[in-house]
């Protein structure tokens, strides 16, 4: 276990807190499409400042290469933040040096550092860096679990220079659900996993597939599965230097890994293409979604479930009609009412468009740190906070 900011005494000390503020801007960078990061780092801010603690928040946006780039500058989310907050939010020139040390806030006031990787130092963990990092700051926070996976001054190397270091809520809550459904989970554990490429999984499937009771396969993954079982795949999408590996992931995982018995076949990816649903994928076809006997098949797989991991879609998500296996399987696992962790955009997608967020348990802000912790990996960021004592 990980000290969390609770554990944290905080009044009257500047607390350094690495947030997730990687957000979508609108070409020029002055507009910001989506603030969804911004508002999952309230609650830690807040508590952080109910605490009585002086906030420096700090965070990286695109990738500026280790320049600064106007365009990817966060003073946009300064201003957001603020409104969000009711409260004035500073923003800082730089990320490091004496001017920036200079804005030291006071308890309740917010200094909002510049774009981290307007250094390159930020990304290669510099320790002349990170020891600057650190020096702005009392104590350290990470609620940044989007980049926990990550070795970064911000999220690794700074942190040696600092005489605490603790998870936020938000990384808090993270970590409790991955570990909830990964360590000892309700049983039957059931895995969904979908998306375009086994290869990008590979570590994911054989270690789900050590603790896991079933592990259900969808989207154009299937099709290199299938292909190295022998069955017809037309022109799907198949990773032909994957079959091998797919026959020993198979013999591995043996029963607990399904494949699904039937798909929705078009001659092009179009919205509003001709489709038709079959059991064996014709030589001109394409499987673009997983067909209704498979969706009935895994829905009764997830409705005895007690818990259930999600990641990727079952098929061409962003084309309907082919986004209609991945909603139903959004509708199934909030119907199964059991411990439900997900992750990955498409999957929160298909959750959203199938009106069922309220009976997710748990639904992941990062895809790529998500997918290295059901990988089995250990995530840096993770690892390199202060141990709680026992
Ligand atoms: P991933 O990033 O690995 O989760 O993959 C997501 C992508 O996989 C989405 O862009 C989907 O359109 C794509 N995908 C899912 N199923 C299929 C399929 N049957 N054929 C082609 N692409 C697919």
């Amino acid at each position: 276990m990980k000290l969390s900011i609770r554990d944290l005494d905080l009044k009257g000390k500047t607390v350094f807190i690495r947030v997730d503020f990687n957000v979508p801007l609108a070409p020029g960078g002055q507009e910001i499409t989506s603030d969804k990061r911004i508002r999952a780092s309230l609650p830690t801010i807040q508590y952080a400042l109910e605490q009585g603690a002086g906030l420096i928040l700090a965070s990286h946006l695109g990738r500026p290469k280790g320049k600064p780039n106007p365009e990817m500058s966060l003073k946009p989310v300064a201003a957001r933040l603020s409104e969000l907050l009711g409260r004035p939010v500073k923003m800082a020139p730089d990320c490091i040096g004496p001017e920036v040390a200079a804005l030291r806030p006071a308890p309740g006031e917010i200094l909002l550092l510049e774009n981290l990787r307007f250094h390159k130092e930020e990304e290669a963990n510099d320790p002349e860096f990170s020891k600057q990092l650190a020096s702005l700051a009392d104590v350290y926070v990470n609620d940044a679990f989007g980049t926990a996976h990550r070795a970064h001054a911000s999220t690794v190397g700074m942190i040696q220079y600092m005489p605490q270091a603790a998870a936020g809520l938000l990384m808090d809550k993270e970590l409790e659900y991955l570990t909830k459904v990964t360590k000892n989970p309700p049983r039957p554990c059931v895995a969904i996993l979908g998306g375009a490429k086994v290869s990008d999984k590979i570590e994911v499937i054989q270690n789900l597939m050590k603790f896991v009771d079933r592990l259900l396969i969808g989207g154009a993954m299937a099709y290199t599965f299938l292909k190295a079982k022998g069955e017809p795949v037309g022109k799907s999408l198949v990773e032909d230097d994957k079959l091998e590996l797919a026959k020993e992931l198979m013999a591995q995982a043996g029963e607990k890994l399904m494949l699904p018995v039937d798909h929705v076949v078009a001659s092009e990816i179009k919205e509003g293409a001709e489709t038709s649903t079959v059991s064996q994928i014709p030589d001109d076809k394409m499987g673009l979604d997983i067909g209704e006997k498979t969706v009935a098949m895994y829905s009764e797989i997830i409705a005895t479930a007690k818990s259930v991991i999600w990641n990727g879609p079952m098929g061409v998500f962003e084309v309907p009609p082919f986004d209609r296996g991945t909603v139903a399987i959004a509708k199934a696992v909030a119907q199964a009412n059991v411990l439900s962790v997900v992750g990955g955009g498409d999957s929160e997608k298909a959750i959203k468009a199938a009106g069922v967020s309220q009976q997710i348990s748990h639904i992941s802000t990062g895809g790529g740190a998500s997918l290295e912790f059901l990988a089995g990996i250990e995530l840096p960021g993770v690892a390199a906070l202060t141990d709680k004592l026992a």
